[in-house]
């Protein structure tokens, strides 16, 4: 097995392994990951930082390779930020990470996912990628080439992922066996996002509560306490979600344990290592899915736009609403109270609403 068999959980990027397989002999210090975070830039860059470790170029069964993917490898960081936006004290950190010495690897490997929510830190890091250890590799992720990643993109091997059509995304979901109903209602509720319509596939539950994003427009109406509950039970999909990241944080606590306990081995630093993580992920879970649902919501209004019939005065409706929701987006950015941005954007789509 090699960096193809590794990537075959990704579908659609085959040219992307071939490219990347190119570099594993001597790869260089820093690669720039374009594409959506969930048409699977995370799971291939945790592919290729197996890979360049790995004694037979990523065979997938081994301890590195199960280490690497598990986010347990003492020389793999997936860096997540704490907050919405990445902030200089952890660029920082990551400087620091990236001058440590392995613990026996190759290569100390720094993933970055989100670097278009590095804002303020991105000097930091551009100092740590221009002149790191010859022994450290950062792997940065971005969904998109934003003006202010210019730099640490010229330092870096960009690699753009190929977006998947919502009929590539529908096939794979097919081929995997999925039932032809619940793919097509995963597809749309991903809005285009693989890993997200892989999980929507195969849950239900998921599927019922994500779908309240996708009823909202038709559900909204000027009275104020519609959209008050309507703002609660969209805060509420932010508190099941937690709960759920918790359970499989639990599993995944449980699993390390356990691997551990076969080998006879000290747990504890990795221990440590998938803890912080754990509470990187929980204290920005309720952003990320805020920015799922709006992503559907924004999709809404994008298909009406497109419809042949729509008249010129819905068309300008849904061009404001838009302008709304990617407002929302960006003020999401800034760390606000979930419940008061909801609220705000429901009264404006609502106001402008027959
Ligand atoms: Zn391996």
């Amino acid at each position: 097995m090699g960096l193809d068999e590794l990537f075959e959980q990704i579908p659609g990027q085959e040219r992307l392994a071939r490219e990347l397989q190119l570099h594993l002999a001597s790869p260089k210090n820093s690669y720039f990951f374009i594409g959506s975070h969930d048409a699977g830039s995370l799971d291939a860059a945790k592919a290729f930082a197996a890979a360049l470790l790995c004694e037979n170029d990523g065979c997938g069964e081994c301890q590195i390779c199960i280490a690497v993917k598990r986010g347990f490898h003492p020389d793999v960081s997936v860096f997540e930020r704490s907050g919405a936006a990445l902030t200089v004290e952890e660029a920082q950190e990551i400087t620091g990470i990236a001058i440590r010495s392995t613990s026996g690897s190759k290569y100390r490997i720094i993933i970055v996912p989100e670097m278009e929510l590095v804002g303020r830190a991105a000097p930091v890091l551009l100092k740590s990628v221009e002149e790191p250890p010859l022994s450290t590799i950062f792997i940065l992720l971005a969904s998109m080439e934003l003006p202010e990643l210019k730099t640490l993109l010229s330092r870096s091997v960009v690699v753009r992922f190929d977006s998947l059509s919502q009929e590539q995304i529908y096939e794979q979901l097919i081929k995997r066996g999925y039932a032809q109903e619940d793919s097509v209602e995963a597809v749309r509720l991903s809005a285009g996002r693989w890993s997200r319509a892989l999980e929507l596939a195969s849950d239900r539950e998921l599927r019922q509560v994500f779908s309240l994003w996708e009823q909202l427009p038709s559900l909204l109406t000027r009275d104020m306490s519609t959209i008050v509950s309507l703002a609660e039970k969209l805060v509420a999909v932010g508190s099941l979600m937690e709960e759920r990241k918790k359970r499989s944080q639990k599993e995944e606590l449980d699993e390390l344990d356990a691997m551990y306990r076969a080998q006879g081995a000290r747990v504890s630093a990795s221990r440590d290592r998938l803890e912080e993580r754990h509470k990187r992920e929980l204290r920005k879970i309720r952003t990320t899915e805020l920015r799922a649902g709006l992503l559907i919501l924004e999709r809404h209004y994008r298909n009406q736009l497109m419809n042949w019939n729509c008249g010129e005065g819905e068309a300008q409706f849904c061009i404001d609403a838009i302008s709304q929701i990617e407002q929302s987006q960006a003020a999401l950015a800034r760390n606000c109270n979930e419940f008061l941005l909801l609220m705000a954007l429901l009264s404006r789509l609502a106001s402008k609403s027959s």
